[in-house]
């Protein structure tokens, strides 16, 4: 290239100057074009403007000293080799400007093609064509639009009005029936468009033309969709793009050119094969933009042999050199091909598993790659049942997302119908402004929750995550009238009895039945399909890198589970153990009773009463669990919601009790327990009287707990089974709460265990700030800590999550102050240096002390990297969410060496 280049910084690189490995350099599309022309494909010449000139740009607002020179070297050296020069009368080179940042974006500046064109190389052209008048005003038509509207900001729509007006005059719909005169009349029509919307004409100098639309690629960096999209990709915003000035080569030279897109395998299903699109006689975007029928690139065999071949022999190279699925765009000019894009491609979540495993097959990658190259998103993806929707459904609302897959069924307003009606075997969607621990049986009873209100972390959000039921929540255009059993979305009224669907993974919400499929993948998990048996692609790639994670993991996955049945599934879908089995469903249902005796209790010897009652009942929960978890770990956590919780609301007591004294009834109970609740009020409940605070307040309600443990065990032990408790106590902050709560413990389970051969370890969750700053001492009086990263979130931001996540996170996300809810992905540097903290200053003060995390963030794929790095010993999480911890607890753990693939 030109000597002045050696002086100063190189902005401008040629294709063949570069390679894949480029792209912080020189974007995507220019590393890839000059991979594919160092292999030797026939790529058009050009050159790569790097994204460092584009940030140089955007800082100053001029071009960087040196880059004008470097552009007019490059371009030099091109029309040598091209043997033509840029807009030249009788013989024009023409080129194409594209854009191309390092990740492919939506929102920045299209590409530019045909940029060389004026009215006077537009004769040339004609000529270089053999007097093709037609390709030449049809090229110089595209040029005017495509610059208008992408550098000028033209609106688009008028130029695409006025070739209908062309289309419409001449009576046809078909742009290949539009000869020379009707492309240069539009060209006329086009150009007053322009001068109309930027007052000034089209410009004729090629040079200015080149000048101002690598300008607009630059600008278009930060272009307010670009702006919008990465932020939600989390995509950096100081990366800049790269612009790529490329020969054209034209598909629109008649029948024996065309352009078309490739796959290298079914970016749907992964299956092997050709997949692609090919348009004849057409240029650039014609094939995407849906102006013609485009046919299926199989026949290309049929139109252009020879050129068919080619692109397959060069399909073959291009995935044995990338290792990958590639997606490629070429054009055929006048039978000879050539390639102008390739990348690796974008795929479904199915098509990554199955692609990852033949490429294994195929000797391309090692299982650790595969691995890599599928995700725990994608997993969970795949674990839902879908809606099939190549149907005439339209979404009535549009909610959120809050706990994926499809579900069907009949609408219910109140728990009580939703258990009635579930137990006539009806599929029943839960209707409900928002749910609280009261409408668990129904929950458990219907197939999906849909919330008028809530975001991601509302009760609604989290408990069906944790079922693993379908969930949408805060759909506001819904009107949800409670006491008539009805909603009313978009001018329609919705009874109860009337079928649903709804989807929580977009949360969208249809009215009437949406087809649904099982999931394939949940069957294996469960064990009912046998990948060794099944012929599913899908479930045979699963198995494989399934198999691979957990060889290489080093985190232990355990879940969260509070019945039997959860520990059942959990046990198949992979938990190895449970981390988190809460109590508080054990003092629902028909034990309420049993609490509002506990609670009310006015002596030392009803509340003994009152508990002794609870014992057996929670021995038989915990037998039935520790059964299930037969010789794996179980960490029970004691007693740790409000006791008020467990009573009746406020309103409803004052009512029952105003309704009895009206009818003259006995009261004495409602009163009794009216007071309690007014007593019993909280104004902060999430800060109040609850966890260790209550065991130490209410004398022997951990007691009993532990003692109905201790004997769970011991019963399950003794008939030959072998159960391994974890005792947790929720909420410590200090050291001596534990120090308390552990002796009282120890003594019963002393007295209780005996010789039986049975061993209680006794630990905390860290989820008070202060825990994890005192870990060093609380270490002292635990065997282990989990961390409660949902309280630690919580009270770490000082954030109320039920509140907090409908109010403002929208705001937050908005001006960036976190790029997802904090209760969804650890905040690695606030909350996660908490976790940190407490890890490294516990294990300091007790060397080996067992470490694992409770919160949802277990089953979160972004956490559970962070929780390896931190060094835990395991993660837990809900029964649906283990496989996704299991795959990214392996994909930690290969990261270190990882490459940088996506
Ligand atoms: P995108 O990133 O939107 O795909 P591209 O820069 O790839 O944009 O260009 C859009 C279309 O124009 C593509 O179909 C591409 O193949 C075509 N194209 C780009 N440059 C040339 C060229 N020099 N000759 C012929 N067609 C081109
Ligand atoms: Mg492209
Ligand atoms: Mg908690």
């Amino acid at each position: 290239m030109a000597a002045q280049e050696t002086a100063e910084h190189k902005y401008v690189y040629d294709f063949a100057e570069g390679n894949k490995d480029l792209k912080d350099l020189l974007g995507g599309k220019g590393a890839n074009l000059a991979e594919m022309t160092n292999l030797g494909l026939p790529v058009p010449p050009g050159f790569t403007i790097t994204t460092e000139a584009c940030k140089a740009y955007l800082a100053t607002g001029a071009e960087p000293a040196g880059l004008a020179e470097q552009i007019a070297a490059h371009l030099e050296a091109l029309e040598r080799e091209m043997g033509r020069s840029l807009g030249d009368p009788q013989d024009p080179l023409l080129v194409s400007v594209r854009s191309g940042a390092k990740f492919s974006m939506p929102g920045m500046m299209e590409t530019v093609l045909n940029v060389g064109l004026n009215d006077r190389s537009v004769v040339g052209l004609s000529a270089q064509a053999g007097g093709n008048d037609r390709f030449a005003w049809d090229s110089y038509r595209r040029l005017i639009q495509m610059f208008g509207k992408t550098v000028c900001d033209v609106p688009g729509e008028e130029f695409e009005h006025a070739l209908d007006d062309v289309k419409r005059a001449k009576g046809t719909t078909n742009d290949l029936d539009l000869d020379a005169d009707d492309l240069r009349g539009l060209v006329d029509a086009y150009k007053k468009i322009f001068s109309k919307h930027t007052g000034r004409e089209f410009p004729q100098e090629p040079r200015e033309q080149l000048d101002l639309a690598i300008r607009a690629v630059f600008e278009s960096w930060n272009a307010e969709r670009a702006v919008i999209y990465r932020r939600q990709e989390r995509i950096p915003a100081d990366l800049g793009t790269a612009v790529n000035v490329v020969a054209m080569v034209f598909g629109n030279l008649g029948a024996d050119s065309g352009t078309g897109v490739a796959f290298t395998r079914d970016p749907a299903s992964g299956a092997q094969g050709i997949y692609g699109d090919y348009l004849a006689n057409a240029q650039g975007e014609d094939v995407v933009a849906g102006i013609r029928n485009t046919v299926p690139l199989q026949e290309l065999e049929r139109i252009d042999k020879k050129s068919y071949d080619e692109l397959l022999d060069y399909m073959a190279r291009l995935e044995g050199h990338y290792k990958d699925l590639c997606d490629i765009e070429f054009t055929i000019e006048r039978g000879k091909l050539w390639m102008l894009q390739t990348r690796v491609g974008k795929r479904t979540a199915a098509a990554a598993f199955v692609i990852a495993g033949q490429l294994v097959d195929e000797g391309l990658i090692d299982l650790d790659e595969a691995l890599h190259r599928v995700n725990g998103a994608q997993l969970a993806q795949l674990m839902f049942p879908r809606f099939k929707l190549d149907h005439e459904f339209q979404p009535v609302a549009k909610g959120i997302g809050a706990s994926p897959g499809a579900a069907v069924g009949k609408v219910v307003f109140t728990s009580a119908r939703a258990v009635e009606l579930a137990a006539e075997g009806e599929s029943v969607i839960l209707v409900r402004r928002e749910t609280n621990p009261d409408d668990l049986n129904g929950m458990i009873a219907a197939k999906g929750i849909l919330t008028s209100r809530g975001g991601k972390t509302s009760h609604a959000a989290v408990v069906a995550r944790g079922m693993g039921k379908t969930c949408v929540s805060g759909a506001d255009e819904l009107d949800i009238n409670i006491p008539q059993r009805k909603f009313t979305v978009a001018g329609q009224t919705v009874t109860e009895g009337d079928v649903v669907s709804i989807d929580g993974t977009t949360g969208k919400v249809y009215l009437g039945e949406v087809p649904v499929m099982p999931s394939e993948v949940v069957q294996y998990f469960e064990g009912t399909l046998d990948p060794e048996q099944t012929d599913d692609a899908l479930v045979q790639a699963v198995h494989r890198i399934m198999t691979h994670a957990d060889a290489r993991r080093r985190l232990a996955v355990r879940t969260n589970a509070d019945t039997g049945a959860d520990a059942a599934r959990a046990r198949r879908f992979g938990a190895q153990g449970i981390g988190l089995c809460r109590t508080e469903h054990m003092f629902l249902g028909d034990r309420r009773e049993l609490v509002e005796r506990l609670i009310l209790a006015a002596t030392d010897a009803e509340r003994e009463d009152a508990l002794a009652a609870l014992l057996p009942l929670q021995r038989e929960d915990f037998i039935e669990i520790f059964r299930e978890m037969d010789g794996l770990p179980v960490t029970v956590r004691l007693i740790d919601p409000p006791l008020h919780e467990f009573l009746p609301p406020l309103e409803q007591l004052a009512v029952n009790v105003a309704v009895a004294q009206e009818r003259g009834e006995d009261v004495a109970k409602e009163e009794a327990l009216l007071a309690a609740v007014r007593r019993m009020h909280e104004e902060n409940p999430m800060l109040g009287l609850r966890g260790v605070r209550l065991g130490l307040v209410i004398p022997g309600l951990f007691a009993m707990q532990v003692r109905a443990i201790a004997e769970a065990a011991v019963a399950v032990t003794r008939s030959g089974g072998s159960a391994c408790p974890e005792i947790m106590v929720p909420l410590v902050g200090a050291v001596q709460e534990l120090e308390t709560v552990r002796a009282e413990a120890e003594r019963i389970i002393a007295e209780v265990v005996g010789d039986s051969g049975v061993e209680v370890l006794i630990g905390t969750m860290i989820e008070v700030p202060r825990a994890a700053l005192t870990a060093g001492q609380i270490a002292e009086a635990a065997q282990f800590f989990s961390f409660g990263t949902n309280d630690l979130t919580q009270m770490g931001w000082g954030f109320s999550r039920d509140d907090v996540e409908g109010a403002f996170f929208w705001r937050y996300l908005e001006l960036g102050i976190f790029g997802i809810s904090p209760f969804e992905s650890i905040d690695r540097e606030g909350v996660g240096r908490l976790v940190r903290i407490a890890a490294e200053e516990g294990r300091a003060a007790r060397p080996g002390l067992k470490l694992g995390v409770c919160g949802e963030h277990g089953g979160d794929p972004e956490s559970v990297h962070f929780f390896h790095e931190v060094g835990l010993d395991y993660v837990s999480c809900s029964p649906f969410r283990v496989p996704v911890a299991r795959l990214e607890a392996g994909r930690a753990a290969i990261e270190t060496t990882g490459s940088d693939s996506r």
